[in-house]
């Protein structure tokens, strides 16, 4: 995403249509002493510093006259002063009364956050005016990142850029040309421009229209057209980069920018690595030392989000991280978890549950394997029945979200029933953690393993384990490797504070902490699931109208990965996939050995418009005639 952050105006801008609050206080300031201000002299300039606003009115003849005239003295800023103390009483009733959400930002805050766009707001309001405002925004779901306001760039407010530099610092964007700033005002749109920002100006309920709504409603169309044309010029003549009607108007706008960033990226449609957000890897352009006391708490803080996210209790859970891909942190687990007179149960329908059992092999660990074929989900029944002729077995692997195919299999109630008769559950969640609701808690798998690069959207370097903690304190001393030793390493992150044993993938790590952020911002794992199925059924239905017919029946499909049968004996998938490369998008090619077949991965930062236009770009592919050989 090429826009990171917006940051937003309030009056005017995001709540009180038509910016009435501070026309209303102003109006009521003067007339304590006397004076009548026409709204149209204070509509200029609304925006401004507060007390540069009065000072500019009372640059107004007849307002200063009056006041003379009334024995207020002849002191210019002695009056300023006045009025702008009496100004502060009057917009503490107003802002208040004033403070409802204006039409369609909800929407926009939805998608905003829905695709990790951080929000701020800059304001010519004061802090204590924030603080009467904000708590009443909040209530109705508004609430930025970082309200600034003059007193944090001593003094220096609109239309100095200083306030949304103040933003951009403490939301760690760099460059202000991903940022969006939105107004209502000239000033506003001035702000954006001297912080190098992109300007935007929303024009409906905004100052520069004038009007509250029941007085826009009831404007004529053609009036209404005459109104909005006449404030879009005054926000392009100020050098706003954009004008928008109303705020939902902003989403096109931000998909704009955001498909010609892709352009020149390619954008992943893979089980992992995958496309992550810019602030994602923005985040690793700083280096970070491993015994820094900011890092270790970085690394403790992940180890507690990951028990968030797989709704695991903190009491019985704790969290391992391992360095390397997801495959590390499993083999680590089994040579682990599993005793030289252990036995493992594998239940295997692909290429990731085959290769549980491959490790065994290496390691010498006794398995037994139930194969379910590549095109099935794994069930209980088969598996109890092993058991049955198996009394020795102590340990039971499975994969949730065989990548292999796309396959998500379940784990209740495969899991609590072999944690009843006493075996130790290890879960290969690599592909859906994240992604696919868990409830480490209600399932109860003693072991579960995931990776930085899956559905939690962080960048490769290292895998994680979640782990329940009476089982893996009595793992001391099993491992037959040092580097993979489980136990050790936990040891390592409990007893010293987050610090990793051996060298940590710092900047990795950094990444992943973002992308958690950005998950919980996203809405946390139910709204992402929500997301991947949208372009998981988006992705199926609009590929099966173009010929290509889904491998895994819908009951079983998980919203990870879709594989897709060759749509003919001789479709050619290398000329298939180099011109959606062409396009920028990378496809994954098929695993199975049972059909021919390709896979299109559904996560990361993939979303509804990515989905059409990959469709748009396999339609074009399909219709092209034969090649003449
Ligand atoms: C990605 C993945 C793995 C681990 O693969 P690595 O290449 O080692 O990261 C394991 N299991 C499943 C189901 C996966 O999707």
């Amino acid at each position: 995403m090429t826009i990171q952050a917006v940051v937003f105006d309030w009056a005017g801008t995001t709540i009180d249509y038509g910016s009435r609050a501070p026309i209303i206080a102003f109006q009521r300031a003067f007339a304590h002493f006397g004076i009548t201000v026409p709204e149209p002299v204070i509509r200029a300039d609304v925006g401004l510093d507060k007390e540069q606003h009065i000072a500019k009115i009372f640059g107004e003849p007849m307002a200063w006259t009056v006041w003379q005239a009334a024995g207020y003295g002849h002191d210019r800023d002695a009056a300023v002063q006045a009025v702008y103390a009496q100004f502060k009483l009057e917009i503490q009733r107003v802002l208040t009364e004033t403070a409802t959400l204006k039409p369609g930002l909800t929407t926009l805050l939805d998608y905003l956050n829905l695709h990790h766009v951080a929000i701020a707001s800059t304001s010519g309001y004061t802090a204590d005016m924030i603080a009467q405002v904000a708590p009443v925004a909040a209530e109705q779901g508004y609430q930025p990142e970082i309200n600034v306001t003059s007193e944090l760039t001593g003094g220096v407010g609109r239309p100095q850029g200083d306030m949304l530099n103040y933003a951009m610092q403490v939301l760690h964007v760099t460059n202000p040309q991903n940022v969006i700033k939105v107004g209502d005002t000239v000033n506003d749109i001035l702000e954006g421009a001297n912080a190098g920002a992109i300007s935007v100006g929303v024009l409906e309920g905004s100052n520069v229209v004038g009007l509250a709504e029941p007085e826009y409603v009831n404007l004529t169309p053609a009036d209404r057209q005459q109104v909005l044309a006449d404030a879009r010029r005054v926000f392009m003549d100020a050098g706003a980069d954009a004008v928008v009607d109303t705020l939902p108007d902003l989403i096109p706008l931000i998909e704009r920018f955001n498909v010609a960033e892709q352009q020149t990226a390619p954008l992943l449609l893979t089980p992992g690595p995958l496309t992550t957000s810019r602030m994602v890897k923005e985040t690793m352009l700083v280096d970070h030392g491993t015994w820094d006391d900011e890092y270790k708490a970085v690394t403790e803080d992940v180890r507690r989000d990951l028990l968030r996210v797989g709704q695991a209790n903190p009491q019985d859970y704790t969290t391992v991280l391992m360095q390397g891909s997801g495959s590390f942190a499993v083999e680590a687990t089994l040579q682990t978890a599993i005793p030289s007179d252990g036995t493992v149960l594998i239940a295997i329908n692909g290429a990731y549950g085959q290769r549980m059992a491959t490790m065994a092999d290496r390691i010498g660990i006794r398995h037994l394997d139930v194969d379910f074929g590549e095109l099935n989900q794994v069930t209980l029944q088969p598996v109890l029945t092993v058991l049955a002729e198996h009394p020795e077995v102590t340990h039971f692997a499975m994969v949730h979200s065989e990548t292999t195919t796309g396959i998500l299999n379940p784990l209740v109630p495969i899991i609590p029933e072999l944690t009843a008769r006493g075996i130790v559950t290890i879960v290969d969640a690599m592909s859906s953690f994240g992604g696919v609701p868990l409830e480490i808690d209600a399932v109860g798998m003693d072991y579960l393993i995931s990776s930085a690069n899956k559905c939690i959207q962080g960048v490769p370097g290292f895998a994680f384990v979640i782990a329940k903690r009476a089982v893996l304190a009595q793992t001391a001393g099993r491992a037959r490797s040092l580097s993979l030793d489980l136990y050790d390493q936990w040891r390592c992150f409990e007893n010293n504070a987050g610090k990793w044993r051996f060298t940590s993938p710092t900047h990795t790590v950094y990444a992943f902490h973002q992308a958690l952020h950005e998950l919980f911002v996203e809405g946390g794992v139910r709204a992402r699931t929500n997301r991947y199925a949208r372009n998981e059924v988006r992705l199926r239905k609009g590929m099966a109208s173009l010929g290509f017919e889904p491998l895994i029946a819908e009951v079983a499909q998980s919203p990870i990965i879709t594989s897709f049968k060759y749509p003919h004996a001789d479709f050619d998938l290398t000329a298939f996939y180099h011109a959606l490369k062409d396009e920028g998008f990378i496809i994954y090619p098929g695993k199975v050995s049972a059909a021919a077949s390709f896979r299109i991965g559904n996560i990361g930062e993939v979303y509804d418009g990515d989905v059409d236009r990959l469709l748009d770009v396999v339609s074009r592919y399909v219709e092209q005639p034969a090649p003449v050989r």
